[in-house]
C-alpha cells in the first residue's frame, strides 16, 4: 500500500495518467481516477481539469463525470456552478445509480437534506425495480433510509425494503438512529457537541470514500491461464498451489473485505500476455509476487473489473457454469 499523504496521491494520479497514454482505450476510467488522486491530494482545480478533459470528447458515462466535477467544485467555492450541474444531472434521469448517489451525497455532504432525499427518491422511483436489485441501487436504498431517518421522516416502503436487504449485525433503523449519537457522549453539553462534531466528520469520510468509484478488486487466473503461468514463472506456486484453492482463496478474500466495509469490491480477470506487459512497464521480472497486487489495482482502474458480489441467481464469477447460489456463494 502506498502511503496516504497529498504527494503520494500525486505520483499516483500522474502514473494512472501514463497509463491512460499507453491504453487510450481505458481513458475514461483511468483519468477518473486519476482524478480522486487530485482531489485527494488538495488539487482540485486539477481534478476539474481532467473531468473537463473527459467532457469534451464523448465520454461512455457524462452524468458521473459531471456528478463527480459537481462534487468537486462545491468543495472549493464553486457552489452555484456546481448546483447548476447536479441539477442537469437530476433532469437527465440517469439510468444508473452512481451519478445519482454522488450527487445525493454531495447536496448531503452541504446540509441539503431534503433536496439529497427527493434526489434519493426520485432515483428510487426510476431503478429500483422487482426482483434481485444491484448492490448500487441497494446502495441508494440505504442513504435514502440514513437521510430519512435525520429528517425524521417515517417508514415507507422503500425503507422497509433497505431494512430488509440489510445484513450487518447492528440493523439499519439503530446505524441510522440520530439519536444514537446523544447516547454515546457525556451529559456535558461542550463534550457532547465535540463527540458529535467528531461522528460527522467520520461519517463524511465514510460517505466520501462510498461516492468514489475506486474498485478494489482481486485477480482471478481461468485455469489455462493459471497452468501457463506457473509453467512460466514456477516461484508464483506459492501464491497460487492449485486452481480450486486459487478459487476458494478469492471469494474468501472478497467476503473478507466485504465484512470489513469496503464497498465497491470486483474481480479482474488476469491473462499472461497482459501480465508479463504490466511487469515489463513495471521494469519487474513477472516471477516477483509483489507484482500481482499492482497488477489487479491496475486491471481495476481500466475497468476490467466485475463486480462482486454477482446475484445469487446469475451465473457464478468463476465461469463453471451454476448460479452463484449454487457455487462459489453457496454460506
Ligand atoms: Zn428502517
Ligand atoms: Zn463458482
Amino acid at each position: 500500500m502506498r502511503p496516504d499523504t497529498p504527494a503520494a496521491h500525486t505520483t499516483e494520479a500522474e502514473r494512472l495518467l501514463r497509463t491512460a497514454e499507453q491504453y487510450p482505450g481505458d481513458r475514461e476510467p483511468l483519468y477518473l481516477q486519476a482524478a480522486a488522486h487530485r482531489e485527494l491530494a488538495g488539487d482540485r482545480p486539477g481534478a476539474t481539469a481532467l473531468y473537463d478533459t473527459l467532457l469534451s470528447g464523448d465520454p461512455a458515462n457524462p452524468h458521473l463525470i459531471r456528478a463527480l466535477k459537481a462534487a468537486n467544485l462545491w468543495e472549493y467555492g464553486h457552489e452555484a456552478e456546481a448546483r447548476a450541474i447536479i441539477e442537469g444531472v437530476r433532469r437527465a434521469r440517469p439510468s444508473d445509480a452512481a451519478p445519482w448517489q454522488i450527487t445525493a451525497e454531495t447536496l448531503e455532504a452541504h446540509d441539503e437534506l431534503e433536496a439529497a432525499e427527493s434526489t434519493l427518491t426520485e432515483a428510487t422511483g426510476l431503478l429500483a425495480g422487482g426482483g434481485d436489485l444491484p448492490h448500487a441501487t441497494q446502495s441508494l436504498l440505504t442513504t435514502r433510509h440514513r437521510i430519512r431517518r435525520m429528517l425524521a421522516l417515517p417508514h415507507d416502503d422503500w425503507d422497509d425494503v433497505a431494512d430488509r436487504l440489510h445484513t450487518g449485525t447492528v440493523g439499519l433503523d439503530e446505524l441510522h438512529d440520530p439519536k444514537r449519537l446523544w447516547s454515546l457522549g457525556s451529559s456535558d453539553p461542550a463534550e457532547l457537541q465535540a463527540e458529535i462534531t467528531r461522528l460527522r466528520s467520520e461519517l463524511g469520510t465514510y460517505r466520501t470514500a462510498l461516492s468514489r468509484p475506486f474498485p478494489v478488486a482481486v485477480l482471478h487466473w481461468p485455469e489455462p491461464e493459471l497452468d501457463e503461468l506457473l509453467a512460466a514463472y514456477p516461484e508464483l506456486e506459492a501464491e497460487y498451489p492449485t486452481y480450486r484453492a486459487h478459487l476458494t482463496d478469492i471469494e474468501a478474500s472478497l467476503r473478507e473485505l466485504a465484512a470489513a466495509g469496503t464497498p465497491n469490491l470486483g474481480i479482474v480477470r488476469a491473462t499472461v500476455p497482459s501480465y508479463e506487459a504490466f511487469a515489463a512497464s513495471e521494469s519487474t521480472p513477472p516471477s516477483n509476487a509483489d507484482l500481482l497486487p499492482q497488477y489487479a489495482t491496475t486491471l481495476a482502474a481500466r475497468a476490467r473489473a466485475t463486480a462482486w458480489p454477482p446475484t445469487r441467481g446469475t451465473d457464478c464469477w468463476c465461469g463453471s457454469g451454476r448460479t452463484y447460489g449454487e457455487c462459489h456463494g453457496a454460506e
